[in-house]
């Protein structure tokens, strides 16, 4: 395909969505376009009005955001979006728990939580002050020409050189660009989130602390307890949750030792987050950015970082190397920490599935209580400070810790843990 754009020379650039990903690649096509001396129309459709409507999410920024905001963005980070610090993690499987913090350097980059739909709000106000024509309508389908691809939305039709998708894991989007292109949205995990509001004074007893929770039921992956502003956010991931999962997460004796006062399950809301990148995420006029590529690390963290950082790379993209599927094909190079990264993750959450299905990742935080290295390991898993490939190679470069966990797993197997649970096993 050739890298033609329209007759007056001015790129042509369609946005699907006005999330983290969208935002940062609208902001970073005006930009650069700007340093580079070239004319750029950029174009972005974002359906909701953030305030009445909002994305799902539970809203906790990882290290370095503040940076990445700073470096792709040239932006700093409100201090009036910040809720909350978070100063450490408790993990918790059915029998044990251990806290866990980042002693990996003396004065460490904490974790900050926000209203997710402050941060949407305040990223796309930056959007339209650079000048992008922001419509706010549903796009609903698309053809790709030689020459051009064509919009369809609520709105009326729109003919732009490249399509930047953005959506999400929107349903009727990602359908759309699979029928049209060899794009294959990415496998997902379900979640189901609710807000308890026990009063604020409870809320912060509860402390600036995320609990994690890894439980023995087969149909929860992970769930969370996290402390926003004036309320307790709670949240189950798994392939299929309800809100009936939730509820019952919420009543059993694990989650019942953090949540230490009476509260109501009130509204549930339900979302989805990709497990793995999507295929063909780009290709002639068209590629894919944040969740709709899947480029989302498992257990959900830093999906707004790494849909921050898709958003400037795709743009750098285009307007550097063009709109050709070979053009775009250098956003894998950008990205290959991440995207190598995404399939170490995947392990990760295959291990920790297997592990607390059968109670065994009691030992590993039997051995992690003495073992500091451990208790990092752990802390970067659950907090997503490190790459999943760094922690790896951090663990298997002991040899005496695989041999204490061995000793522990051995142990739990022979104390008849493992036959106990598998026996039991089930919810
Ligand atoms: C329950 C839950 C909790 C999470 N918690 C965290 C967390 O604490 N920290 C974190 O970093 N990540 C978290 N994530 C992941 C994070 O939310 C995503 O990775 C991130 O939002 C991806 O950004 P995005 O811009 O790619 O997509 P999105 O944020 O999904 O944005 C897509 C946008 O596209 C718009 N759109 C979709 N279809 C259309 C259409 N047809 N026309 C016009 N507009 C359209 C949508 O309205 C939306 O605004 C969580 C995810 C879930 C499901």
């Amino acid at each position: 395909m050739s890298d033609s754009i329209s007759d007056s020379g001015t790129l042509r650039v369609l946005i699907v969505g006005g999330g983290p990903a969208g935002s940062a690649c609208a902001l970073s096509l005006v930009r650069q376009a700007s340093r580079m001396g070239r004319r750029v129309k950029v174009t972005l459709f974002e359906h909701k009005s953030f305030g009445t409507h909002y994305n799902q999410c539970v809203g906790v920024l990882s290290p370095p955001i503040v940076q990445i905001m700073r470096d792709y963005l040239g932006l700093s980070l409100p201090g009036e979006l910040i809720q909350r610090t978070i100063k450490g993690y408790w993990l918790h499987t059915d029998r044990r728990s251990i806290y866990l913090t980042d002693s990996s350097t003396a004065d460490p980059e904490l974790s900050l939580v926000t209203r997710r739909v402050f941060l949407d709000g305040y990223l796309l106000a930056k959007v339209e002050k650079e000048g992008v024509d922001i419509f706010p309508a549903r796009v609903t389908d698309m053809e790709f020409n030689s020459d051009r691809v064509n919009l369809y939305a609520e709105n009326g039709s729109f003919e732009g050189d490249i399509l930047v998708g953005a959506f999400g894991l929107d349903r009727q989007m990602c359908e759309a660009l699979e029928r049209k292109t060899g794009y294959r949205p990415p496998d997902f995990l379900e979640t189901v989130v609710t807000k308890m509001h026990p009063g604020q004074e409870l809320v912060n007893s509860f402390g600036d602390q995320i609990h994690a929770f890894l439980p023995r039921r087969k149909d929860i992956e992970f769930a969370a307890l996290v402390p926003k502003g004036d309320h307790i956010t709670a949240i189950a991931a798994g392939r299929r949750v309800t809100s009936s999962t939730l509820r019952e997460f919420l009543a059993s004796p694990v989650c019942l030792r953090v949540l230490k006062f009476p509260f109501q399950v009130k509204d549930v809301f339900k979302g989805n987050f990709p497990i793995c990148p999507a295929k063909h995420f780009y290709g002639d006029r068209y590629i894919t950015i944040g969740d709709s590529a899947g480029l989302v690390r498992p257990f959900k963290g830093k999906g707004i970082n790494t849909a921050i950082i898709s958003g400037y790379f795709a743009a750098k993209n285009i307007l550097e190397r063009g709109i050709s599927r070979k053009a775009l094909s250098q956003i894998e190079n950008d990205f290959a920490e991440q995207i190598g990264d995404l399939w170490y993750g995947r392990t990760a959450r295959l291990m920790a599935d297997y592990l607390s299905r059968f109670s065994a990742f009691d030992p590993v935080l039997e051995v992690a209580e003495n073992d500091q290295d451990l208790r990092q390991a752990l802390f970067d898993s659950v907090s997503a400070h490190d790459t999943y490939h760094n922690i790896f190679k951090r663990l298997i470069s002991s040899p005496s810790r695989i041999l204490k966990l061995a000793r522990a797993f051995g142990y739990h197997f022979l104390l008849g843990g493992f036959l106990r649970d598998a026996g039991r096993e089930g919810k």
